[in-house]
């Protein structure tokens, strides 16, 4: 495991002048006058955001070299991490470069992961580009790729030395991706991140602009979890609420070659984990029925044929956060706080799954 931490405390600069405050800073500052940065985009955002980034950010400077990568789940793989290793030499890299990651979570993901092992670690910077990537993946250090379709089984916790948050880049995402930043956000709802699924649900209809306030709440409530528990021994597992079930969700579908957004996939998950809070842990109907209402208003049902199912529960076994063959999910208590050392079986798991199922047929 490799930790920065010290790197970690303040590193989140959100809105339209979070790049003035990235050159002001030294390590930044050092590695533009060597010329030593080396940009990471995939296909989508070489070609919809670097201009972008080129306005407010290299207005008076070349752009530097960019790596690019094939957008997509898919990318997120050992054989990326090899290209990005010959690139990066070939680019000059040395232990001084900064790498910044320009994109969704799957370029600071991989980015990332990049950054902790290249000549035994550099720093990058990620700039999110994605909904999900600005309240989520592009903040509080986890890296990773996929094995065969498995999610994230191998990664770091590394931090970004800078996460530069600015709005103007959603103005580009497709409503899809947009959609699926949504199942984030409802999990942030379901925590208890300062804003409730009602106010959520308004936002939701709003353009993204109205969005801002709650990116800042997401953005605060994850770090000041990730602050307390930055390897996540245990608080900071409850930001995985809804992702054992959705995690193994967005693999089965990636398997079937039916890709499923992974905030939809979360969104999905929420409901099944939700489903077993109510069951398991006493947690009031009532939550049930309204997230339940929140998700059929804003997700298009998944496509569950016979064989889902067992598929859904093999890439479970495969979940990180399980311990010697248990299957240990975050659920909601009765109250509805988050716990983080729940323990389910399989038909459990089964049972939120047929919920889940019924819901949308
Ligand atoms: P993504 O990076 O694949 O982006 C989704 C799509 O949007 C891609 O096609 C991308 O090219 C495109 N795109 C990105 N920015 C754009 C823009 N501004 N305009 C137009 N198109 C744009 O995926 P994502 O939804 O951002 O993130 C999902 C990934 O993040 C998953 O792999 C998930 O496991 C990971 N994740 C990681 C963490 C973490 O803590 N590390 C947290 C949540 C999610």
């Amino acid at each position: 495991m490799m930790m920065n931490q010290e790197a970690y405390a303040s590193n989140i600069l959100t809105g339209t002048t979070c790049f003035g405050m990235l050159q002001d800073d030294p390590r930044w500052q050092v590695a533009a006058d060597r010329n030593d940065l080396i940009l990471l985009c995939d296909s989508n955002t070489e070609k919809l955001c670097l201009p972008l980034l080129r306005e407010l950010l290299f207005t008076d400077s070349g752009v530097p070299p960019c790596i690019t990568i094939q957008a997509g789940e898919e990318s997120k793989c050992f054989g990326t991490i090899e290209y990005l290793m010959r690139a990066l030499d070939q680019h000059g890299a040395t232990r001084n470069t900064i790498l910044v990651n320009l994109g969704g979570g799957v370029v600071s993901d991989i980015g990332g992961f990049a950054a902790s092992i290249f000549k035994r670690g550099i720093c990058y910077v990620n700039i999110p580009t994605t909904l999900i990537g600005q309240v989520d993946a592009a903040i509080g250090g986890k890296t990773g790729i996929n094995v065969g379709h498995a999610k994230n089984q191998a990664g770091t916790f590394y931090f970004p030395i800078r996460v530069c948050i600015h709005p103007l880049f959603l103005e580009t995402l497709p409503e899809t991706e947009l959609n699926s930043g949504l199942g984030e956000l409802f999990k942030y709802a379901m925590i208890g991140a300062s804003f409730s699924l009602k106010q959520l649900h308004t936002l939701a209809t709003n353009t993204p602009g109205a969005l801002n306030d709650i990116i800042s709440k997401c953005v605060q409530y994850k770090e000041f979890i990730v602050t307390k528990d930055p390897e996540e021994s245990g608080l900071r597992k409850v930001l995985n609420f809804g992702h054992t079930i959705g995690h193994a969700i967005e693999s089965s579908f990636l398997d079937m070659r039916l890709p499923v957004t992974h905030g939809a996939a979360v969104a999905a998950g929420i409901i099944a984990e939700t489903y077993l809070s109510c069951h398991l842990n006493d947690l009031s109907h009532q939550l049930l029925e309204e997230a339940t209402g929140f998700y059929l208003d804003h997700f298009q049902p998944l496509p569950f044929e016979g064989g889902t199912e067992a598929s859904v529960l093999g890439f479970i076994y495969q979940d990180k956060k399980n311990s010697k063959g248990a299957i240990n999910p975050v659920l909601l208590d009765k109250d509805g706080h988050p716990e983080w050392n729940s323990s389910v079986t399989a038909d459990d798991i089964l049972h939120g799954l047929r919920y889940l199922s019924s819901i949308t047929h």
